[in-house]
């Protein structure tokens, strides 16, 4: 009896946490990441190695497929992105694809070892109408196929995000790029607090969150500490963070950045594992100028999933026979579908057309290379 009443006192309490949002979670300090940042770099591996032992497979890595579904044209003024419809890149517009289309591709994704499809539109947000309707049918098709579903559109509203979920979407991915601070210097077209806001409504759909940043974008070490500090004290803390690396594209306002050496992807990685213990690292942009032993560095520190596919939205990204090869030599298993959390069911619902008028915002502060690059850019169409 009185196990019993133990019992029923734990589950009311961990409630009563969950409720006042009271969990035993630590609250990180920018101080405390940056120290962790910058120990010697063996001791952070070696610590990570171990959170990550303790927590996770350390022979299985995730591999994902990132799939554009509907290509360039973008509104946004993202410096880093050759997807933004106002710089000269070279990236041809695509508009959405067919439900078909993203079957053959997802059949092929899994073949190839995929469990999960990440499908990627390039909108600022989403907005209600054919084109949203043709989207959450196309998670329902890669969720019969038994594949982790996850979409990365924009932001997007609690009720939008709802609907998604009941098509069965596992995961959202809306990064949050860098630090608040340095965000400013990258965008100019929407604010920080949308991108939390969107994870927020996410968050309160039971969607898993996939949210994380590039790194050497000419940010300080501090920024992408930052970053972590924001992501790792979120509660919960997002389910996947993706680290990449900046792939400086020609035509973009950041055509001009070096690519940042390994050793800062390592750091990245180990400090990200060790601040978030149970969430999925991802490594995704910038792997085409990481060599093998770079990469086995980097899920030796905790990375526990690549992207495969000869792009990564528009950025290339290496061969999947490659990627197969290096899972050999390494002795690594890709990661089943559904190992963490279940698959999620599809449920019939009607929707109206959302009654929620978010507005998001558009700061509009100036961004010298951006404003550059984008005269550039109408000059080269004209
Ligand atoms: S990163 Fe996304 S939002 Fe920004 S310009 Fe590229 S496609 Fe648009």
């Amino acid at each position: 009896m009185e196990i019993v009443q133990n019992k029923i006192n734990a589950y009311l309490a961990s409630k009563f946490k969950v409720y006042f949002n009271m969990t035993d979670q630590k609250v990180w300090t920018l101080e405390e990441v940056t120290k962790l940042y910058h120990s010697p770099l063996l001791d952070l591996v070696y610590r990570a190695a171990t959170v990550h032992r303790q927590n996770h497979n350390p022979n299985e890595v995730q591999i994902s497929t990132l799939l554009s579904i509907k290509t360039g044209g973008c509104p946004e003024d993202c410096g880093y992105c050759p997807q933004a419809a106002r710089y000269h890149t070279g990236v041809e517009n695509e508009d959405l694809m067919s439900i078909k289309q993203v079957e053959i591709a997802a059949k092929r994704a899994k073949l190839l070892g995929s469990s999960r499809l990440c499908m990627g539109a390039a909108w600022r947000n989403v907005k209600d109408g054919k084109e949203f309707d043709q989207v959450v049918d196309m998670v329902k098709a890669v969720n019969q196929l038994d594949m982790e579903v996850c979409c990365t559109l924009g932001m997007l509203t609690e009720q939008q995000a709802q609907r998604l979920a009941d098509a069965g979407l596992y995961a959202y991915n809306h990064n949050i790029d860098t630090s608040e601070e340095y965000y400013k210097e990258v965008i100019s077209t929407r604010g920080y607090e949308d991108r939390l806001k969107t994870i927020d409504n996410v968050r309160k759909t039971g969607v898993t969150v996939c949210s994380g940043g590039i790194i050497g974008m000419g940010e300080s070490i501090e920024d992408r500490c930052g970053m972590l500090l924001t992501l790792a004290n979120l509660s919960p803390q997002p389910e996947s963070v993706p680290i990449n690396a900046l792939v400086s594209v020609e035509g973009t306002p950041m055509e001009d950045i070096e690519p940042i050496p390994i050793w800062d992807m390592i750091r990245m990685v180990a400090t990200t594992r060790i601040v978030m213990p149970h969430t999925t690292i991802r490594l995704s942009a910038g792997r085409t100028s990481m060599s093998r032993e770079g990469q086995a560095f980097c899920f030796m520190a905790g990375a526990a999933s690549i992207f495969a596919g000869d792009k990564l939205l528009t950025t290339p990204n290496p061969d999947i026979y490659e990627d197969l090869e290096m899972f050999d030599l390494l002795g690594l298993k890709p990661t089943d579908p559904f190992a963490k959390h279940p698959q999620p069911e599809t449920k019939e619902s009607e929707y109206e057309s959302s009654k929620e008028k978010i507005k998001w915002s558009r700061p509009q502060h100036k961004i010298e290379k951006n404003i550059v690059y984008s005269k550039k850019g109408k000059e080269t169409k004209i």
